[in-house]
């Protein structure tokens, strides 16, 4: 991919063979990789990586809510901050969360808090800490979705995961799962998540130009495209318990074998 500089985009965002600009074809993800269970002081954690983009989400709670005055006597609350490291993007980040931050922090909630049964939590919060240290277009998308698997990961009961992604515009073309470039110089970003457990999309976020039949187009597209997601979101928790029954049958055996001797 070329480099670009600054507010320097390229003109043409497919290629010649008609690929988009990192070989993409106009329906296809960028490669995803996820896993959970890595860090060790939270409740429950994850670690996704999406294209260039590199995520953690670390999960406490439920736990004393701090400041107090947020507590609610009736229901848990749910908090997440959203933060993009400064060394995250091209160019230097200012370090303290900006308006960007705080909308994406909000918007994240809206999407999880359907999933949750904050009212068996009274007077407790759930903080999720989204952590982008690489950035490169569709962070709210991968926050969403690597959050909602750190939350799975803590055991906090659910309805269900929340997948995200976002559809889009290129060069007159509709397109799944912008990159960094193609969200700066194409002409419509549409992300949109969804929780399983109805079947409705908790957010639909909408920027630039596109006629309702585009838009129509995209939200067909979506639910085939979250589905994906979806499996790669599942597979990451199985392959922890994978894991963990794999350890035990492996002390199982060595506790045996030493029985025998
Ligand atoms: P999203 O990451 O959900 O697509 P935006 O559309 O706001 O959210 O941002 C698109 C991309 O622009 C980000 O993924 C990141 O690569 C880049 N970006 C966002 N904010 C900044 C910033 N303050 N400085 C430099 N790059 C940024």
């Amino acid at each position: 991919m070329p480099l670009i500089i600054k507010d320097e985009y390229p003109k043409k965002l497919f290629r010649e063979d008609g690929k988009r600009l990192d070989g993409r074809d106009k329906h296809e993800l960028r490669p995803i990789k996820m896993e959970v269970g890595v860090i060790k002081n939270a409740d429950g954690s994850a670690y996704l990586e999406w294209g260039n983009n590199k995520i953690f989400a670390a999960v406490y709670g439920p736990r004393d809510v701090h400041p107090h005055h947020l507590a609610k006597s009736d229901r848990g609350i749910l908090r997440i901050f959203y933060r993009m490291a400064t060394y995250s993007v091209f160019e230097r980040k200012r370090p303290a969360p900006g308006r960007r931050e705080k909308e994406i922090s909000m918007v994240i909630s809206d999407c999880l808090e359907p999933v949750l049964f904050l009212e068996l939590y009274p007077g407790t919060s759930f903080e999720v800490f989204i952590e982008v240290i690489d950035a490169d277009g569709g962070t709210r998308c991968a926050g969403t979705t690597v959050a909602a698997l750190a939350l799975a990961d803590a055991g906090i009961p659910m309805r269900s995961l929340v997948t995200s992604v976002a559809l889009g515009k290129i060069d007159g073309e509709i397109v799944v799962d912008l990159s960094g470039i193609e969200d700066k110089a194409g002409q419509a970003d549409l992300p949109c998540a969804i929780t399983w457990f109805n079947d409705q999309l908790s957010l639909l976020q909408f920027d630039g130009d596109m006629t309702l039949e585009e838009m129509n187009k995209c939200l067909d597209l979506a639910p085939d495209i979250l589905k994906r997601i979806y499996e790669m979101q599942l597979n990451a928790l199985k392959e922890k318990y994978l894991k963990i029954r794999e350890e035990v049958n492996k002390s199982e055996e060595i506790a045996t074998e030493g029985g025998e001797q």
